[in-house]
């Protein structure tokens, strides 16, 4: 067996928590974000770095790296009578071996993705569809060839990249082996849009998200419940319910705001310029967007800043990754935020308890 410290592949720092829960192969194709300038976000889960485009080439040596890592590890596996399968005791009789192997984000990550099946993989950073598409393809092809058993790749892109790019490309990305894009929606409302500088109108989401799907690419999108505060919080509602329709995305997650530090929001809250929504009023606000949805999408309170609650203390909302299917089970939520708004409101979890919360 080779050195398996030996090898190592660069790792971004995030990923939606739904390919945590299936701990994709994380393949970085980008580093960081090109936009940077969302007001909650500014970039913070990139520490502000430069976005910087990678070389095709470099891309493929992580491939590689990832394949190497992974080969060692089957080969182990084999060697102690496990005929490829990828357990604890693989792990530690590998780790026994090599130490520090513990903390090599590469071999926990390729391990991680291989005892979980190795069925899916996610290309970091912020938006990979600003590469160019020929050499997206490419990677995501060379992703494919290198591991065949993959079922599902996903991505982070912002919608005015997806808007940029022609119908024929999407397809072409879509061909060669890209199933999902994770995008920010945030608010469906122009001018809470405007407002924290997301660089997109309501109606760019829209074709944006009409394009993706009709290449045949699944559209997940990310919602803020509270981020127009108590004074925008009904536009934000029947806005975002409304471009949501008319996307009608496969998945919509939501993501209540929380003021991060660093970014120009948490700067406005500090200077007591910015009123962040109790929980009840989120909730007040939850259930015109939910109401005004016609959607056949999932809806996924998939991330612990959903931090509602029950009488019994129980989360109001399960945090699955599949959520809730619409309209079947529209009544139901509606149901649980109506149970929600009755329960004495000490007991959710509020936004500024949440600030220091890490972002996963
Ligand atoms: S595009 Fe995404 S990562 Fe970039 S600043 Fe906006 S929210 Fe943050």
């Amino acid at each position: 067996m080779n050195k398996l410290g030996g090898y190592s592949f660069e790792i971004g720092a995030i990923r939606p928590p739904s390919e945590g829960g299936s701990y994709s192969l994380l393949i970085r194709v980008t580093q960081n974000c090109p936009w940077n300038r969302c007001k909650f976000c500014y970039g913070t889960p990139y520490n502000h770095e430069k976005f910087q485009l990678r070389t095709v080439e470099d891309i493929k040596k992580d491939i590689q790296a990832a394949k190497a890592i992974g080969d060692e590890i089957n080969q182990v596996s084999w060697q102690l009578g496990y005929a490829g399968q990828i357990n604890n005791i693989v792990g530690s009789t590998i780790i026994q071996r090599e130490l520090t192997l513990s903390e090599r984000h590469s071999f926990v990550t390729v391990f991680n993705w291989l005892s979980s099946g190795g069925r899916t993989a996610f290309l970091q950073d912020a938006d990979s569809l600003i590469m160019r598409t020929h050499d997206l393809m490419e990677v995501i092809k060379y992703t494919k060839e290198t591991f065949p058993h993959l079922e599902r790749i996903t991505s982070y892109a912002r919608a005015k990249t997806i808007y940029r790019k022609t119908i024929e490309e999407l397809k072409d990305i879509r061909a060669a082996g890209l199933n999902r894009l994770h995008v920010g929606l945030e608010s469906g409302d122009d001018e809470l849009l405007k407002l924290i500088d997301k660089g997109v109108t309501a109606e760019q989401h829209i074709i944006a998200g009409r394009k993706a799907k009709e290449a045949g690419i699944e559209f997940s999108v990310y919602v803020m419940p509270g981020l127009g505060g108590s004074t925008r919080s009904e536009q934000h509602a029947k806005n975002t319910a409304r471009v949501l329709n008319e996307i009608n995305p496969q998945y919509i997650r939501l993501r209540p705001f929380v003021p991060r530090p660093n970014t120009p929001l948490f700067d406005e809250y500090q200077r007591e310029e910015l009123w962040i929504s109790s929980p009840r009023e989120r909730l007040g606000e939850l259930k015109t967007m939910i109401a005004g949805l016609t959607v056949t999408s999932r809806i996924c309170f998939d991330h612990m800043m959903n931090g509602w609650r029950k009488e019994s203390g129980e989360l109001l909302f399960t945090q699955d990754y599949e959520g809730y299917k619409f309209p079947e089970e529209k009544e139901e939520v509606l149901g649980l935020i109506e149970e929600g708004l009755r329960v004495n409101e000490s007991l959710h979890i509020h936004a500024k308890d949440m600030i220091l919360m890490p972002h996963l």
